[in-house]
């Protein structure tokens, strides 16, 4: 599903980001990204959402190479991989259905064809019934809600998922990531990066950590890492 060969990332100004970076996430597996602010976790993200490009190394993605991809494709790969923030970047002045059921839209299905996937998605995410309100009218955790059920409205093999609980509760951080395992459970691959090391303990698992842009610990049992 992901694969990375001794990736860098060096920014434009020649900050170093990401430091021969490699690892696996084989399909269907769930796996956090954790690291302190700065360690290089939502660079990992956007290399796997093909929104940015190594500068060295490989990065594999349901088996292309981001090397050899072409810009023009990128859009259609971008569709099998489901993204959620922490700010939930929902459109306020649209509906709920209309913000699950943008995808869609975009890939060109009419309103009517979308009905079924919206409703289907807004029922996985415990939201049936919310299909008419604004997400202003919506609890902070059920934003978020709507914002992992506009991912998966189109069912990608893939989800990442860029601190989703960082405004949440708890109580509400829990729930999100059970919601996560759920979606793991029925063969999803999910990447959740996360300041929360209480949750990540308590879930049990894999978890890949990054520091100053090395990963440190690619939460294999048996394997060691030596950064330098
Ligand atoms: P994290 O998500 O772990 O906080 P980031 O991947 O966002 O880490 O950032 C890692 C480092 O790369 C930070 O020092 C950040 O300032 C820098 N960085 C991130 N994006 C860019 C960019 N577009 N241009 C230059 N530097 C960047
Ligand atoms: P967060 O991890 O909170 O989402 P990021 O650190 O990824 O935030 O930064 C958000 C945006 O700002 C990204 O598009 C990133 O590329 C850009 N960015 C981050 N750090 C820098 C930097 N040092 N110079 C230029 N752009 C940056």
């Amino acid at each position: 599903m992901i694969r990375f060969e001794q990736v860098s990332k060096t920014y434009p100004g020649g900050f170093q980001a990401l430091k021969k970076v490699s690892f696996e996430l084989p399909p269907g597996e769930l796996a956090f990204l954790t690291g302190h602010s700065g360690a290089g976790k939502s660079t990992l993200l956007r290399l796997v959402a093909l929104m940015e490009r190594p500068s060295l190394g490989r990065v594999l993605i349901n088996g292309h190479d981001l090397n050899k991809i072409k810009s023009r494709q990128i859009p259609y790969l971008r569709r099998d991989i489901g993204m959620i923030f922490q700010d939930h970047r929902l459109l306020m002045d649209k509906t709920v259905f209309d913000n699950v059921a943008l995808p869609l839209y975009i890939e060109g299905y009419t309103q009517a064809e979308a009905k079924k996937r919206v409703q289907a998605a807004l029922d996985k995410v415990g939201l049936r019934g919310h299909e008419r309100k604004f997400p202003i009218m919506l609890s902070g955790g059920e934003q978020q809600r709507v914002g992992i059920a506009r991912a998966i409205v189109n069912k990608p093999p893939l989800l990442l998922a860029d601190e989703p609980t960082g405004n949440l509760d708890p109580k509400l951080s829990l729930e999100i990531m059970q919601l996560f395992e759920s979606l793991h459970q029925v063969g999803v691959s999910v990447l959740i990066a996360t300041h929360d090391l209480a949750l990540v303990a308590r879930m049990r698992h894999r978890n890949l950590v990054l520091k100053d842009g090395f990963m440190i610990d690619d939460g294999l049992a048996g394997s060691h890492f030596d950064p330098l």
